[in-house]
């Protein structure tokens, strides 16, 4: 059966230079906040086109730093698509703020930034809450509609932050993922566009202020030195290991990221008229976290797949309004008619670096 996401043919390929750059860690022993860790923060900001780039832990705590930094409360509003990822939301209630969730666009799988406006200005004329935050998630590996976005951000004087978790390497008009925003974030989970061994993440920001304050908060709040704490933080660190991995990935990254999108081209062609295709709207470069189709069928559809050993999977079958942890909000399905119907239409194919061959 074909893998869904190949991690071992990439390893496969890049095992000598990745085996090379571990071992050297393992040699000079700084298995904290080693010189990898500041050679991929260096590389990662040249890349996304950020002036600072600071590792994490996890693109959870890429999120929760965010949110930190932004002093988002108790009492303020957060808006965000319900079609997403649970961690998306969470960080917003961990916080003790209140999670405002948004429609989706139906050809994109983003925030439908209509139903954003909306959303904002029902939350303004309740008054119960004031409005904080936007955060905008790049889903599937296509960046959310950010010109209208930051215009709508602007105009009610909202923070925005990008969760670039699954768009790490999309574009809009040549500028790349992980520079939109007040903050973006993203994720190293070993499945994202970028993966490392383990759990990773990473927080962008053109923002010195929003930089220091990032930097403090990863690690315990920390002031002038290690013993010196400032503030209440948490400690939030990239392995070097993990650096060392991601410094050899990020090398190949281009590569891998054009043969995505030439795997992309190919379900493209084979599935159009038949499924309903993901659209990539003009100016617009996917990283193709995701290749998922929509069908009214999609069980018997996913049964077709599965019969021509093709693993098929859902993201996402139950959308943020739905979710358990969230009933206490009082949403329903007819808030949110586009993210429900999607919940139960969209299954995604087999999509990594490794596959063109194969279909
Ligand atoms: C994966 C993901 C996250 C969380 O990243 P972790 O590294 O797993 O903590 C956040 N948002 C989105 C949209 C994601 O896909």
């Amino acid at each position: 059966m074909m893998q869904f996401i190949d991690l071992a043919a990439q390893y496969k390929h890049l095992k000598q230079r990745i085996d090379k750059r571990i071992q050297k860690v393992l040699e000079h022993g700084q298995y904290i906040m080693g010189p990898e860790v500041l050679e991929l923060e260096e590389k990662l900001a040249d890349y996304v086109g950020a002036k600072h780039a600071i590792t994490c832990a996890n693109g959870t705590d890429a999120l929760t730093l965010a949110m930190m930094t932004l002093g988002v409360k108790e009492g303020d509003a957060v808006f965000c698509p319900t079609f997403t990822f649970f961690a998306t939301a969470e960080v917003i209630a961990y916080e003790g703020a209140t999670p405002v969730f948004v429609d989706s666009n139906p050809d994109t799988f983003n925030i439908c930034p209509k139903d954003l406006e909306k959303r904002i200005q029902e939350v303004i004329s309740k008054g119960e809450l004031n409005p904080k935050a936007i955060i905008a998630v790049d889903l599937f590996g296509l960046p959310a509609n950010y010109p209208e976005i930051e215009a709508i951000a602007h105009k009610y004087n909202l923070k925005l932050v990008e969760d670039a978790a699954q768009g790490f390497g999309g574009e809009i008009n040549g500028k790349r993922a992980g520079s939109f925003g007040d903050i973006a974030t993203t994720s190293f989970f070993p499945a994202k566009p970028l993966g490392c061994y383990g759990d990773g993440g990473a927080v962008f920001t053109n923002n010195d202020d929003f930089a220091a304050l990032i930097k403090s908060y990863r690690v315990h709040g920390q002031g002038k030195d290690k013993y010196d704490n400032v503030r209440i933080g948490m400690n939030s660190r990239l392995d070097t290991i993990q650096a060392a991995i991601l410094l050899e990935k990020l090398e190949e990254f281009p590569v891998e990221l054009k043969a995505r999108n030439v795997a992309a081209d190919k379900y493209n062609a084979e599935f159009k008229g038949r499924y309903k295709t993901p659209f990539v709207p003009e100016g617009y470069f996917s990283s193709w976290a995701q290749y998922t189709l929509q069908s009214e069928n999609r069980e018997v559809v996913m049964g077709q797949f599965q019969e021509k050993s093709m693993p098929t999977m859902i993201y996402y079958g139950t959308c943020m309004h739905q979710q358990t942890a969230f009933e206490y909000l009082g949403y329903s399905d007819n808030d949110y008619p586009v993210a429900t119907r999607l919940s139960k239409e969209v299954f995604s194919l087999p999509m990594h670096a490794y596959l063109s061959n194969l279909i």
